[in-house]
């Protein structure tokens, strides 16, 4: 249970006056609905108004604040004109004009002959001075009421910064005096204020400087999020390890089978990451093991010969895709190796229904199944299994901490080993998944050719398609990839339907198209199509309807590819990688081109390195946000910047691991101050895992 210290914080933000349902859905759509998201939206920006010049002398441009007597009214003559109102320093005159502002409202704040103060931004307009629509209007006597500085804060349609502004301080007065949670020594080394001080002076900056994420007092939030962060993490790592486990040292019978049944010989980077795997498996304490290996580097037999070094030991194992079409492709290069090994390897997802899944749920009770397959339906609970020993999540970046937990619940003291396609920058991986051991495939097998990458202007329509033709008349296959947008479907939908219509009338049958929107068998259909060579243009949405691997699509071409993140370009390129042809990727883009961008489709020309690629999109983003998706479950930090503080990262890590050395289930005051902490945080979950 959340502290009751933290109450306040963790209600509604309709609690606040000012707050009715409108302001709810905006500020929720902004920032949240809770108390503590306004006070985690910190402002972006400073307006200083304590610039008040004489206006015959006034600098333009800039906010100025102005005592003035109101001398005329001019109301509009035309719709299109604004209400102006002219008033006098005495120096000069300036103009203040309202657009679509009532002429009785503007009368009472700007009486004739009286005199206010106006604040707002200073211009010239044909050479006669004007302040449109001022942030302030107020009598001289209430001078005070005028701030001097004020915070400017992201804002969305339909909130002013004004009104942000008033009701996050009213949040700000609901925060309780919370108590120190880092060491005491350090926070004094480091010159930091308390959290309840950082976070309100956050509010309030006086200089521009006072926005930048390096700041001491942003800094301490900073580490306070990553120490949650790491600490949360280590929580949930040292759980794990603190179970026995079990001591899988097989035949190596299966292992062997397998490989002489395989075209090829495994590269020395996989043979070097199974050595990793197996000694873990061999230890008496369960495996947590992150296996990191770009696209196309052979994970999938990596993930099958760990399974079947259980399964040679009587146990069974169990491989986890984040989406059918993923977990149907382990499948298909699973079960006939299986087979051909005597086990037996099925699929269980969401989709199978009925009498097959009771059939398949009763096998793998009473062990008759050895590897399950399968998607997020192996979290349902009717899922039971003989002796779950191995689990290997493919994770893609879809799953959190806690759902991989889960899992390995299931399982009998379970090996946990997940994998991952985007190679993720250390800072990342220590971000993502705290001190998990990992191994890396830094190698993809030899003789691969590398992909010619083009960058081109989408006006070069026809040049793409006189390629495309060239390519499909010497045999090839390929992808085009529709624009993603994330928060209409319907458009993307539009434009990839819109682009199938018009690439049809060029290549008639040869194209199909998938999105996210069909049912599966539809989608299964066409991708089946695809895959015989039936049609040879595979038009599609999004980046999971490509997750498919089709050894003769050697082209693919990627629509506003500018809107893609580098992870999911790379992600996307890697499917045409498979082959040892030549293959050809194309990507597309439209004007307007940011120069993140711009930067990022050279890289993408630059290099197929997807380290490379990794440390560059944190550098271009600049952290957290590496994958481009929400759901990635990778922390995107509010205060914490990768760029400048990696080393502050380390420091929470090395904090974590002492805290929990010290005092394990953070039950002395400091422990019981970071429970407070963790909930601040959101890490709830993991607070939970203890009993208080
Ligand atoms: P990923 O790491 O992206 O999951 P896969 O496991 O799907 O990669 O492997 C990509 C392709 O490479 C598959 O067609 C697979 O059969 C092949 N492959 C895997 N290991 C080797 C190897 N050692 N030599 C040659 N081809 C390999
Ligand atoms: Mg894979």
């Amino acid at each position: 249970m959340r502290p009751q210290l933290l109450f306040p914080l963790f209600t509604s933000i309709t609690t606040l006056t000012g707050v009715g349902a409108k302001g709810e859905k905006l500020l929720n759509s902004l920032c949240g609905d809770k108390i503590i998201d306004l006070i985690w939206h910190l402002p972006s920006g400073l307006v200083n108004r304590s610039y008040s010049p004489q206006l015959i002398s006034a600098r333009t441009g800039c906010i100025c604040t102005l005592k003035v007597k109101v001398l005329e009214h001019i109301p509009p003559q035309t719709k299109k004109q604004p209400y102006r109102v002219v008033c006098t320093d005495g120096t000069d005159q300036v103009t203040i004009s309202f657009f679509k502002v009532y002429a009785d409202s503007i009368a009472k704040n700007l009486p004739l002959g009286a005199e206010r103060i106006v604040s707002g931004k200073l211009e010239s307009f044909n050479g006669i001075l004007q302040i449109s629509h001022p942030d302030y209007i107020i009598r001289p006597e209430d001078i005070d009421k005028l701030p001097q500085k004020e915070a400017v804060y992201p804002l969305t349609a339909g909130i002013t910064n004004k009104m942000l502004g008033k009701v996050i301080a009213q949040a700000l007065t609901r925060l309780p005096q919370l108590p120190e949670w880092l060491d005491n020594e350090f926070v004094r080394q480091q010159q930091w204020e308390t959290f309840n001080r950082a976070i309100v002076r956050a509010h309030h900056p006086q200089t521009s400087a006072d926005l930048e994420p390096g700041t001491r007092t942003r800094t301490r939030l900073a580490y306070d999020e990553l120490l949650a962060n790491q600490l949360a993490l280590a929580i949930v790592r040292e759980r794990v390890k603190k179970q026995a486990g079990r001591e899988f040292k097989g035949s190596g019978l299966l292992r062997k089978k397998t490989l002489e049944l395989l075209p090829f010989k495994l590269t020395s980077a996989q043979e070097k990451v199974l050595k990793e795997i197996h000694a873990d498996q061999a230890q008496p304490f369960r495996m947590l093991r992150l296996l990191q290996g770009d696209v196309g580097s052979g994970k999938t037999i990596v993930a099958l010969l760990t399974m079947l070094n259980a399964v040679e030991c009587g146990a069974q194992a169990a491989i986890m895709a984040p989406t059918e079409i993923l977990a149907k492709q382990h499948l298909e290069t699973i079960q006939p190796l299986c087979e051909k090994i005597g086990i037996r390897a099925e699929l269980l997802t969401g989709r199978i229904k009925g009498k097959t899944r009771q059939k398949i749920l009763e096998e793998l009770a009473n062990g008759e199944i050895d590897i399950l397959i399968g998607t997020h339906a192996l979290f349902v609970e009717d899922v039971s299994f003989k002796d779950l020993g191995c689990v290997v999540i493919d994770e893609q970046h879809r799953f959190g901490v806690h759902q991989r937990l889960s899992l390995s619940s299931k399982g009998n003291k379970a090996d946990v080993l997940i994998m991952t396609a985007t190679p993720i920058p250390r800072t990342l991986v220590l971000t993502a998944y705290g001190d998990m051991e990992y191994s890396k495939i830094d190698q993809v097998p030899e003789g691969r050719k590398p992909v010619d990458t083009r960058v081109m202007p989408i006006t070069k329509m026809n040049d793409v398609i006189c390629g495309l033709q060239r390519k499909l008349a010497e045999g090839a296959r390929a992808y085009w990839v529709c624009p993603l947008v994330e928060e209409s479907e319907k458009i993307d939908l539009a434009a990839a339907e819109e682009r199938f219509e018009s690439l049809k009338k060029i290549f008639r049958n040869d194209v199909g198209l998938v999105h996210g929107k069909m049912k599966e068998k539809d989608k299964d259909a066409v991708m089946e199509q695809f895959k015989k060579g039936e049609i040879k243009i595979l038009v599609a949405t999004t980046v999971i309807e490509v997750g498919v691997n089709v050894p003769e699509a050697t082209v693919m071409v990627i629509e506003h590819a500018e809107r893609f993140g580098l992870a999911q370009l790379h992600q996307l390129r890697g499917r045409i990688k498979r082959g040892f042809q030549a293959s050809n990727c194309m990507l597309l883009y439209a004007y307007p081109l940011s120069e993140t961008s711009r930067s990022r489709l050279n890289t993408m020309k630059e290099t197929e390195d997807g380290f490379e690629i990794a440390e560059k999109d944190l550098e271009l983003r600049g952290g957290g946000e590496i994958l481009g998706t929400r759901q990635s479950g990778f922390c995107e930090f509010r205060f914490a910047d990768m760029n400048i503080h990696k080393s502050l990262l380390l420091t929470a890590n090395r904090d974590a691991q002492m805290i929990l050395a010290n005092d394990p289930n953070l039950e002395t005051p400091r422990g019981q101050a970071l429970r407070i902490l963790l909930y601040l945080f959101n890490k709830d979950e993991t607070v939970q895992t203890y009993r208080s």
